[in-house]
């Protein structure tokens, strides 16, 4: 009897432990999510003018602040003007584009290009008006937040 109970212990602390590696695993599993499991969605035409395509959206669970996606101009297309909180990181993938800050020169960036945007720096970033864009997008999250909208990019600035 004494024996059967050992057992009976053994298999249940077993079993706890199996299952408290199964929760160890939900939590620290690799997560792969792939094309076409989530919808793409449209840039709102509150945030930026044109056609503006994301994909591929993620966000990292606190305390990691990382988040983002990959983001498709078309011709003419670009976001208005804002500003992130901890900065952004800009890698583009494809096409040609724009990138500038306030009161700052309007720079071409194509793929391959990697673009730092200091915290609280105002800019907008696109296609160019006769190319698409795409760019993997890198923000981290204050709060929650990642981005201060502002005002459009007028066609005057845009063709600056
Ligand atoms: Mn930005």
């Amino acid at each position: 009897m004494r024996k059967r109970t050992k057992q009976v212990a053994t298999i249940c602390a077993a079993a706890l432990l199996s299952a408290s590696v199964a929760v160890a695993q939900a939590d620290q599993a690799i997560t792969v999510t792939r094309p076409g499991s989530q919808p793409s969605s449209v840039g709102p035409a509150s945030n930026f003018t044109g056609s503006v395509r994301v994909d591929s959206r993620f966000q990292a669970s606190a305390p990691a602040r990382i988040g983002g996606g990959t983001v498709t101009f078309e011709p003419g297309a670009r976001t208005a003007w804002h500003t992130h909180p901890l900065g952004q990181t800009l890698i583009v993938t494809a096409g040609v584009g724009l990138v500038q800050a306030w009161d700052g020169p309007v720079q071409e960036i194509r793929p391959g290009d990697v673009v730092l945007i200091p915290p609280g720096v105002k800019h907008w970033h696109g296609a160019t008006s006769t190319n698409g864009m795409t760019h993997i997008a890198l923000t981290e999250a204050v709060d929650g937040k990642t981005v201060h909208w502002m005002e459009q990019v007028s066609d005057a600035q845009y063709r600056r």
